[in-house]
């Protein structure tokens, strides 16, 4: 657990503000200004959350059943960051609770030897792409705010980019995530490790794939735990 956080907590609303306040320029609907108070600790990912609450911002809150916003410790070292809720993650409203989502859990929990409850998961677009089908740039550029305030809520030591959508997004330009994937990039200092969508491993099940995100996983692990230190 880190010692930091409880001091980095009202930062951490003032920057959520900050990316608010973007919205408002851009023409995005605006929304309900935070009440902060300094001798108060923010509750900083609640606050983030309601600020989502019944958002319609985009397109993609046309067919979602619920907004899928994030599960895990909010303190986690170590955060994943996919694509956008599927059929069951809609229905459930927690991200990657598919068969996807049960890969990825297996990985942390049998691969790593963590619980998922001691990460971070969530998604670059919190509503679910109708059938499932890639985000669009403006859809994950509007929703993008509530990724980046996330981050810095949790402030995680690590981050791992689940396939290419959302390691396209952090490392700022269009990527192949099979060439990118188990090198180390950065977002906001963070340091940030592609992998493998677990939904492209399922779907290419091969002892090469999974051996290659285990890999990403461990690597993305040591450093979280070196950067604890
Ligand atoms: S995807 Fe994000 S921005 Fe779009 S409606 Fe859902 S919560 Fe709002």
């Amino acid at each position: 657990m880190k010692t930091d956080k409880s001091n980095l907590l009202y930062e951490t609303i003032r920057s959520a503000l900050g990316h608010v306040e973007e919205f408002v320029e851009e023409g995005v609907a605006p929304i309900k200004r935070l009440q902060s108070d300094e001798n108060k600790t923010p509750p900083a990912l609640g606050l983030i959350h309601d600020q989502l609450e019944g958002c319609t911002r985009c397109p993609l809150h046309e067919q979602r059943t619920q907004i899928v916003f994030g599960d895990g410790d909010p303190n986690a070292n170590l955060m994943f960051i996919g694509e956008g809720p599927g059929e069951k993650e809609d229905l459930l409203g927690l991200p990657f609770v598919g068969r996807a989502g049960e890969l990825l859990t297996k990985m942390i929990e049998n691969g790593l030897g963590i619980t998922r409850k001691e990460v971070y998961i969530c998604n670059i677009v919190k509503c679910r792409p109708p059938k499932n089908r890639t985000p669009t740039p403006t859809e994950v550029g509007t929703c993008r705010t509530f990724l980046d305030s996330q981050i810095e809520a949790v402030s995680p030591k690590t981050i791992v980019t689940l396939g290419k959508p959302a390691s396209s997004l952090l490392l700022g330009k269009d990527i192949a995530i099979t060439k990118v994937r188990g090198t180390w990039h950065e977002y906001r200092g963070i340091p940030v490790m592609p992998t493998l969508h677990p939904a492209f491993v399922l779907r290419q099940y091969t002892e090469q794939n999974r051996r290659l995100v285990w890999q990403d996983l461990k690597a993305a692990l040591a450093k979280s735990r070196e950067r604890s230190v």
